[in-house]
């Protein structure tokens, strides 16, 4: 069983991650599998291109957790989607030291619902489970994620609406 753990940077995927790793699952950090499909330098993000197509097709399936703003790109058995309400996350990321141009896109995007919506392209709805980390703490996450990938929780998506931020972000 696969189950991945996706997002917009900073809902808290590596912190659920970390707490799971303390309760004794199997996690992969997705970070640690990118190095060979980095195929050019993102000037404007400071980031690294990713040939995703690549990394995806070449992935060998891991029995566990794997964690990362791609994992949903990946045949999991289920898929769990952390969210963060707009304005706490841009507080998040700033705290992490992102810069204002990161933080707006980050934002938007989570106010857009994207990685949901890719998620959501990709997977059944018996598969997804689409967590608000707003309000919850790490060790709540965590548990939830446990419990979901072990089908303790049923699926469920879609109740969040974030859109009155849009404005607030542009
Ligand atoms: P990601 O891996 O999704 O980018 P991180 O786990 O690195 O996110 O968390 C980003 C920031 O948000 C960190 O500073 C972390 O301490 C904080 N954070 C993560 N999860 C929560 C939470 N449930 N409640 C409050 N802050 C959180
Ligand atoms: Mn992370």
């Amino acid at each position: 069983m696969m189950c991945g753990i996706t997002g917009t940077p900073g809902t808290g995927k590596t912190s659920v991650a970390g707490d799971l790793t303390r309760r004794g699952f199997p996690v992969l950090h997705l970070s640690d599998t990118i190095s060979e499909y980095v195929i050019g330098k993102d000037e404007e993000r400071d980031t690294g291109i990713i040939d995703e197509e690549r990394w995806a097709a070449e992935f060998v399936l891991y029995e566990g957790f794997v964690e990362g703003h791609l994992a949903h790109l990946l045949p999991c058995d289920r898929i769990v989607v952390l969210r963060c309400r707009p304005d706490i996350l841009m507080e998040r990321l700033k705290t992490r030291g992102y810069g204002e141009e990161k933080i707006r896109e980050n934002a938007l995007a989570e106010a857009l619902d994207v990685i949901l919506i890719e998620t959501v392209d990709s997977f059944s709805p018996e598969q997804i489970y689409e967590l608000d980390t707003t309000d919850k703490s790490t060790a709540e996450c965590s548990m939830i994620t446990g419990q979901f990938s072990k089908g303790e929780l049923p699926a469920s998506f879609g109740t969040l609406d974030w859109s009155s931020y849009i404005g607030m972000i542009e």
